[in-house]
């Protein structure tokens, strides 16, 4: 009671032009632009490990100046490229988006290699080079994601006035991202560097596209890289910084191309940054190369966000930014092993063909038939479905039988793949470790359709990354730090935290400056957009839309009051200018640090940002 007489009062004293974080709606452009920023593969331990490197308003946006979640966990067990960048999207976990790997067996679709989340020859690739030496490929399309984005609802809502498209140097960060109903999805020709995209779009490149793959950028970055011009961009250019800015100035080229942000509505684009995938891959997350590239990757944002404040009508008071990841990854097992973590290497060849062996012994003795498909990675392995039912197997015997023999099967994996580096204390006097399983779950358990998943919150987890795709399959979670591979390099894939941390921050007008602790997905963060932008949330959303982000201001006043008054301005008198919400979104050449903008109503969870950890450096 006393509480709500005290924010009427509040509400009555306030000043109009102090109401701005209201008027938050993509129906009248409060943002102009919504930027949603995904790097991929990028754990959040980064931001607090390399803290004290980074300079201007990079990553500071969001950790000095944004609404900051330092304690973000994706709240499912299939962690690949694909299916993040469709959760960040969707709002949902690959049970409610469909999205489980970055490819799968379809025998339907194709009986000789695993399609891709994304390929579709039902369209055909357009922006190509014209070498001669390029035959038309294969298009693509969101077709396997069964959910919307937050990008298509705000489409939705605005009658397809608003603006949509995705950018990333992979098709599948570009396209799932964006979603169903993007004006555009661009992605990069991995030989040449040219962006290209799909007919599912359009039926060829804008002409400011062109304009961009005409010029020198991709020489330029070839270049800056130090590599050849023959050599092919995605795997060399792919890994520097020089193809970050690429990509950051091919976003550029289309919010000045495509006039984002200077509509009547509020226009989104998502940015996959792909780089940092690329050399993690190779490299592993306590790399000094690594911890240099999210420097540089600090230097390239704090330019983008700059030329966002000068190019974006009203700057960035008129821009919300989002940044999150992917997924994160794990150390390289050599490195976690010197420590004594019991890491593992689990070579995905010789598995298929160790439960093959057993499948044939089982049900074909003397015969070697394929009970599983091959090119498999983990956490699914796929039954090859006609050879179970050639044999009279069903669903539930097929699955089960793989699951029961996954164990032997680890087990009889070659020990000297996981044979301690000898030249490292104390490695050489420890036993090497083995390769263990965890768990196993079979699709009908996933489903729920067969009882095996346990009423926890780790079962929640696994329930989170049931996907209909992909025919019959056994997930196999292996112990904590064991990866599938060869052991060179770091992967992602699995339930544990290394791959489920990600960083979760907002900038803009709406948010407050301030850390917050405490667990929160990056589901959240199209159920958040949504509630601010009075919009839908995506078709399948289960996020939470995190309150304590949003600046007191936007929650105390009721939606209803700010329309009514807005609809009697509109007809009464002229519409008063949107005044800027100084207090939390300055100018970013003059903004000043968190501790002098965050609001004096800070609520007792909120702290200050986490200090430097100079100590953690590798
Ligand atoms: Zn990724």
């Amino acid at each position: 009671m006393f509480k709500r007489l005290w924010i009427s009062l509040f509400a009555l004293l306030l000043p109009i032009s102090s109401c701005i974080p209201c008027a938050a709606s993509a129906y009248d452009a409060h943002p102009k632009l919504v930027v949603i920023l995904v790097i991929d593969q990028f754990r959040e331990d980064y931001l607090e490990r390399y803290r004290s490197d980074f300079k201007g308003n990079g990553f500071n946006m969001f950790l000095d100046h944004g609404a900051y979640f330092p304690d973000c966990y994706y709240d499912y067990a299939n962690l690949v490229t694909a299916a993040g960048h469709s959760a960040i999207a969707t709002g949902a976990y690959t049970d409610g988006n469909g999205i489980a790997s970055n490819e799968w067996w379809d025998l339907a679709r194709n009986t000789q290699r695993p399609i891709t989340s994304v390929e579709d020859p039902r369209y055909s690739i357009v922006g190509l080079p014209a070498t001669g030496q390029n035959p038309a490929r294969e298009g693509a399309s969101p077709r396997n994601l069964l959910a919307t984005t937050i990008g298509d609802e705000v489409r939705l809502a605005t009658k397809g006035e608003s603006k949509l498209f995705g950018i990333s140097l992979k098709d599948r960060a570009a396209i799932l991202t964006a979603g169903h109903t993007a004006n555009g999805a661009f992605w990069i020709d991995p030989q040449t560097g040219a962006f290209v995209s799909s007919t599912y779009y359009m039926p060829s490149l804008p002409d400011w596209a062109t304009t961009f793959n005409q010029s020198d950028r991709a020489a330029q970055a070839r270049t800056a890289a130090g590599v050849s011009a023959s050599a092919s961009f995605f795997s060399t250019v792919g890994p520097t910084d020089a193809a970050i800015q690429y990509e950051l100035d091919f976003a550029q080229a289309l919010i000045q191309g495509e006039n984002l942000g200077g509509g009547n509505v509020t226009d989104v684009l998502t940015i996959s940054i792909s780089s940092t995938d690329i050399l993690g891959h190779r490299v592993g997350p306590d790399s000094p190369d690594q911890q240099q590239l999210v420097d540089q990757l600090d230097g390239n944002l704090d330019q983008f966000f700059t030329w966002l404040d000068h190019n974006v009508p009203g700057g960035l008071q008129n821009v919300w930014l989002v940044l999150t990841a992917d997924h994160g990854v794990a150390p390289v097992p050599a490195t976690a092993q010197q420590l004594g973590i019991p890491a593992a290497t689990i070579p995905m060849k010789p598995l298929i063909a160790a439960l093959n062996k057993n499948m044939n012994d089982r049900f074909s003795p003397g015969q070697d038939l394929e009970y599983l498909l091959p090119d498999q990675d983990l956490p699914y392995i796929a039954l090859n479905v006609p050879t179970f039912e050639r044999a009279g197997i069903n669903e539930l015997e097929g699955e089960r039988a793989i699951q029961n023999s996954i164990p032997a099967a680890i087990a009889s994996l070659d020990p000297s793949a996981n044979v301690p580096d000898d030249s490292v204390q104390p490695s050489a006097k420890r036993v090497a470790p083995t390769p263990r399983v965890f768990r196993t779950f079979t699709r009908l358990q996933l489903a729920s359709l067969q009882p095996g998943l346990p009423p926890t919150e780790f079962g929640r987890l696994m329930a989170h990354s049931y996907s209909a795709n992909g025919g019959w399959y056994v997930m196999l979670v292996p112990d904590a730090y064991q990866v599938p591979g060869s052991g060179k390099g770091a992967t992602h894939f699995s339930p544990y935290s290394y791959d489920r941390h990600v960083p979760l921050g907002f900038y803009g007008s709406v948010f407050t400056a301030e850390t917050f602790r405490g667990r929160v997905q990056p589901v959240d963060i199209a159920a958040t957009l949504a509630a601010l932008l009075g919009v839908n949330q995506p078709s399948a959303s289960i996020g939470h839309i995190l309150t304590q982000a949003i600046h007191p201001e936007v929650e105390v006043k009721p939606r209803s009051e700010s329309l009514r008054r807005k609809k009697h301005e509109d007809t009464s008198r002229p519409r008063r200018a949107a005044t800027p919400a100084t207090k939390t979104a300055p100018p970013a050449t003059s903004r000043p640090s968190r501790k002098t903008s965050a609001p004096a109503a800070a609520t007792p969870s909120a702290t200050q940002s986490a200090p430097a950890s100079p100590g953690q450096r590798p």
